[in-house]
């Protein structure tokens, strides 16, 4: 443990201080003050970051490798401080100092480099192997832009780039001497040497991936692990311009735009896929230089390739980095002479795949054009897994030539990944048990048959020290006092705080933590967007990324609906609400662009209709991330988890909410039905259509959008408001959405949902009003979530797929 008290910590402050920027604290920027406090903080950590990774070696343990495209970290400053379990102290020694760590936190920029849940599972999944001891490493890119900066201007969504490194990053460290060359493009020249082919690449454009290292703290237990990210740089970054005659010259500049294109910006698209060269450069980029630096450093450490799948494990985050499995195939086979058999027995035991969902417009496929173009090696060793693959299932399917051509790995011009990451790992996990069913009797039922014992599910988790201990304090302080602190090493624990579920005074105490919550998260709303909410109404909250499956939709037409009712029923009894919404729209998803205006026109007209102040008022925070969610979070009543069934894969707010005590209005998708399971039906709302029905729906017809409509008066007069002029003179501006309910037959069943959808909000209205019940529930789901925390789902990696030794020392 560290040891530093108060009074060492202040003098070691002040020096940093003075060291740094050569005056006077009284004098300083908050900025200033920050960037000092970030890097002593960093310096704190730098000998147990040494000495993790010495032990490690020393100890020659198993080392897992988590591969992705996103990790969205947020801030580190707070919860490293809190890890390092100094944050208590650090507060009160700066207070002394005149200086609030509340407001040096606020001025770190996020690290949003991830679009959503996947970025953020990837995230807590660091925490959780840090807190764990476990030798877990992130491995990714550093994007120069991350996820971009939305600004809603009248109403809709601007984009504007994400340059979160303007004021340097306090956390990176760039290892100039543990670059490594990735080669794009050329030919490939084959030999027979002595008998032996050997394949020689020629010809290429070498790229320089330069390393970026961030410590990883675990939770008071003196580990610190590493994520490394890499950057794209030009091999010579020296250009001698009077040495280019003038061809060269432009060439050169040419060439040193396109590599640095690599690590610029992060694609912006969630659940989608888009067959874009540079997506793919960005893949075998990081893919290549990870793994790499994985076979240097396992070389180093005196290690023989023969046993590499003893002691390393990569785990492939969706099928974004799955050219891992032709790329450790290239390395162990051209650089060190395996045989394929060999080569490939290797490769399989240190694989293991991650499936994110079976919404096929996200599914990527490659054409081989490109993919043979740019990765000329690799392409060939894809070629040759496909036939051997194609072989075998000739040896099983004899005959079945429909079965084989689905299943293939490259079929139609096209490189699918996913197949190739199930043939290429021991272990294909779904992150829900729904998800996990559906993919093993639907999507890739096909694989699931041929390998029944790949499949398995692990549900998803959250970082209970980030969304519980740092975003709500004063509920960790209740979960102290009444059940003792042991939940935060073993989140399970909170199970015992059940018990107090039926206790008025602990009932009391949780109504009073949530409205200070929300009293704070009304502040960040009036000082944002000048917008008056009344913390006593019923905070609904539904963010996440805008999309059409997750049915904001669904939600916007309710708050008409319940709009037109008050306005004919002035007295009609409700509970007031405020109805809060936050999230970006990929750029060019046009459809849930028009979502965020109409949400933003149905707030316009509601909070400057006087008829409806004191019942109703809808707020669009801008900007959704990391931040603004650990202040939202802990404010919500209701936690809108509405996704069409079958279509989420897990979702994971759905888990930060009930952990801080808000309740779930839920379809049974994703992650939402193990909720259900946990808390009872008592104690969730629960509507829609049930996984049955969705997929009977999918396969047989049926359903006719234009009859749910015309036979609800409801429906037939708020879908006509989306086109009368009644929230935009313009009756053109919601046209999609009302086409896409109505002229394309909705396919996420949103018109079919409402009226089920209304009766549990009602169930909710009602439920609200005995203040004591309400929160009783509310205990009844802060108990039953400890099994969200991603502590747990990191503990089944390590046992059930990582095969990792360290678990049974620190269980
Ligand atoms: C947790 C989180 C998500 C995932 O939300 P879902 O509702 O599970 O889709 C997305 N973005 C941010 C910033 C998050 O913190």
């Amino acid at each position: 443990m560290l040891k530093i008290n108060k009074e060492t910590f202040k003098k070691d402050y002040e020096k940093k201080f003075l060291e740094m920027h050569g005056t006077e604290l009284a004098f300083a920027s908050e900025q200033s003050k920050y960037e000092t406090l970030g890097v002593l903080v960093r310096d704190y950590v730098a000998g147990m970051w040494l000495s993790t990774t010495k032990s490690y070696n020393e100890n020659n343990e198993k080392q897992v490798y988590y591969f992705s495209m996103e990790f969205l970290l947020g801030r580190l400053l707070g919860n490293t401080l809190l890890n390092l379990g100094i944050r208590d102290m650090c507060k009160e020694a700066l207070a002394e100092l005149n200086i609030s760590l509340d407001s040096l936190e606020e001025l770190e920029q996020d690290q949003g480099l991830g679009n959503g849940g996947l970025g953020r599972l990837a995230a807590c999944f660091l925490d959780s192997m840090a807190s764990l001891g476990i030798p877990g490493n992130g491995c990714g890119i550093r994007y120069k832009y991350g996820f971009f900066e939305q600004k809603i201007i009248d109403g809709s969504q601007i984009e504007a780039p994400d340059n979160w490194l303007r004021s340097g990053n306090v956390w990176e460290i760039r290892k100039a001497d543990k670059a490594e060359i990735v080669r794009f493009g050329g030919e490939v020249k084959v030999e027979d040497i002595n008998g032996r082919l050997a394949f020689t690449h020629i010809n290429y454009e070498p790229v320089l991936a330069i390393p970026y290292d961030t410590p990883v703290v675990g939770y008071e237990n003196d580990v610190v692990n590493t994520l490394r990210l890499w950057s794209a740089e030009p091999v010579s970054n020296e250009f001698d311009f009077s040495s280019f005659s003038r061809g060269d010259f432009l060439k050169a500049i040419e060439y040193k735009n396109s590599v640095e294109a690599i690590s610029q910006v992060l694609y912006p698209e969630d659940s989608f896929y888009e067959g874009k060269m540079l997506r793919l450069k960005q893949q075998y980029f990081f893919v290549s230089a990870g793994l790499q630096s994985i076979i240097r450093h396992y070389k180093s450490n005196g290690g023989n390739l023969k046993g590499l799948d003893e002691k390393v494990a990569i785990h492939i985050n969706d099928t974004h980095p799955t050219l891992i499995i032709p790329e450790l195939m290239r390395i162990l086979m051209d650089d060190e002479g395996f045989a394929w058999e060999d080569a490939w027995r290797i490769t399989k035991n240190i694989c293991a795949y991650t499936n994110h969902t079976i919404l096929s417009e996200a599914l990527e496929k490659w054409p081989v054009d490109m993919f043979r173009k740019l990765l000329p090696r690799i392409y060939m060793i894809v070629e040759e897994i496909n036939s051997r693959f194609c072989q075998n299932l000739w040896n099983k399917y004899t005959g079945q030539w429909d079965k084989i051509h689905r299943m293939a790995i490259i079929a139609d011009g096209y490189v699918k990944m996913a197949h190739l990451a199930i043939a290429g790992s021991h272990s294909v996990n779904g992150v829900a048990k729904l998800h996990t069913e559906i993919l093993k009797k639907q999507e890739m039922s096909d694989f699931y048959y041929y390998y029944p014992r790949k499949f398995n599910n692990k549900t998803n988790g959250i970082t209970h020290r980030r969304w519980l201990l740092k975003a709500n304090p004063e509920l960790t302080n209740l979960l102290k006092e009444t059940i003792g602190p042991s939940f935060i090493k073993h989140p399970m624990d909170m199970e015992a705080f059940e018990r107090f579920s039926n206790n008025k005074s602990v009932q009391e105490k949780l109504h009073d933590i949530k409205r200070n919550n929300k009293v704070n998260l009304a502040e960040i709303i009036r000082s944002n967007q000048g917008i008056i909410i009344d913390p006593d109404s019923i905070f609904d909250v539904q963010v996440k990324r805008i999309h059409a499956y997750k049915r904001q939709t669904l939600n916007a037409l309710r708050i008409m609906d319940l709009y037109n009712e008050i306005i004919e029923n002035p007295n009609l009894d409700i509970v007031p609400r405020t109805f809060i919404f936050a999230g970006k729209a990929a750029p060019g998803y046009f459809l849930a662009k028009k979502t965020i205006e109409l949400i933003n026109a149905i707030a316009e007209k509601i909070n400057t209709d006087p008829r409806v102040q004191n019942k109703l008022k809808v707020v669009f925070m801008e900007n959704y991330k990391v931040s603004l969610a650990e202040h939202i979070v802990p404010a919500a009543d209701v936690s809108e988890q509405i996704s069409t069934t079958t279509k989420e894969a897990s979702g994971t707010s759905n888990m930060k909410f009930m952990m801080n005590g808000g309740l779930t209005m839920a379809t049974l998708d994703g992650a939402n039905v193990e909720i259900r399971d946990e808390v009872g039906d008592d104690n969730i709302f629960i509507f829609g259509l049930n996984e049955r029905e969705i997929l009977d729906y999918y396969k047989h017809g049926g359903y006719n959008a234009w009859e749910v409509c015309n036979n609800d008066p409801r429906l037939r007069r708020i879908t006509n408001d989306l086109i009368n002029g009644y929230y935009s003179p313009d009756r053109e501006k919601f046209k999609t959405i009302y086409e896409h309910l109505l002229t394309y037959n909705d396919e996420f069943f949103v018109l079919k949902d409402f009226d089920s959808y209304l009766k549990a909000q009602d169930r909710l209205d009602k439920a609200y009003r005995d203040k004591h019940h309400w929160q009783k529930m509310a205990a009844v789901n802060i108990a039953h979530s400890g099994i969200f925390s991603s502590d747990r789902t990191i503990q089944e990696y390590a046992t059930g797929i990582w095969g990792s030794e360290f678990l049974y020392k620190n269980l």
